[in-house]
């Protein structure tokens, strides 16, 4: 899909760490736009991976259950809420083991293609901020408002570690990176913005700037 259809669609990617979440998710609320975490719903599905017991080495079995297990997302105003199998996985999705192996199961690309397509019906429906890793370069390709959030790897980190959890932020963005389906990699067309030295309202003002500049109305 090359155009994001009637609805606006802003797409935050970039790498562990970098702040996304929180930028994405105030940009929604400045905007009044839906927020969608992509990254939760590959999460939601390398949870119910490691429940049913099925190894995160198995793209044959991961693949029978992406298949098999509805997966959505319920959007409110700026926010949305997960559902996997009919569960909610929201307290699970920060487990050392889903931090562990969600990379792995992401990289399986029948899980990709199924995720992907359903990321995409959102936009039928709502405005959008979206973050995730291949937003702009494969989710929506066509969408004008691409940004990739990045910040150092020792600020990132520390951002980490401030939140209480182990991640192994390096592993996962080098296997991100270097995955054959859909990598994480900056989009021709995206606006970097290093968010290192920057407060979240730093990076949001930065991103309504040069959203006005390119004639998206902003609500006062
Ligand atoms: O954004 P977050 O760090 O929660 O994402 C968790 C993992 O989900 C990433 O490390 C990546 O493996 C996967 N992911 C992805 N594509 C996206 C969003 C996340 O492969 N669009």
């Amino acid at each position: 899909m090359n155009s994001p259809g009637a609805h606006t669609v802003i797409a935050i990617d970039g790498p562990a760490a970098s702040g996304k979440s929180s930028v994405a998710r105030e940009l929604a609320r400045r905007l009044g736009f839906a927020y969608v975490n992509s990254g939760a719903m590959y999460r939601a599905l390398t949870w119910l991976v490691l429940e049913r017991g099925i190894s995160p080495e198995d793209p044959a079995a991961i693949e029978r259950l992406a298949n098999s297990a509805p997966i959505s997302c319920r959007l409110r105003d700026h926010d949305s809420t997960i559902r996997i199998d009919g569960i909610d996985p929201e307290p699970f999705l920060r487990e050392d083991r889903v931090n562990d192996n969600v990379s792995l199961v992401s990289s399986v690309p029948r899980v990709r293609e199924i995720l992907v397509a359903q990321l995409r019906r959102y936009a039928e429906r709502h405005d959008l901020v979206m973050e995730g890793r291949d937003i702009g370069s494969v989710v929506f390709p066509g969408t004008p408002f691409k940004f990739y959030i990045d910040a150092s790897p020792e600020i990132r980190s520390r951002r980490r570690e401030a939140q209480g959890q182990r991640d192994r932020i390096s592993a996962r963005d080098q296997a991100d990176s270097s995955r054959r389906a859909s990598p994480l990699i900056i989009a021709a067309d995206a606006h970097v913005i290093d968010s290192s030295n920057l407060t979240v309202d730093g990076v949001v003002g930065e991103i309504i700037g040069r959203l006005k500049r390119k004639g998206l109305t902003i609500p006062a």
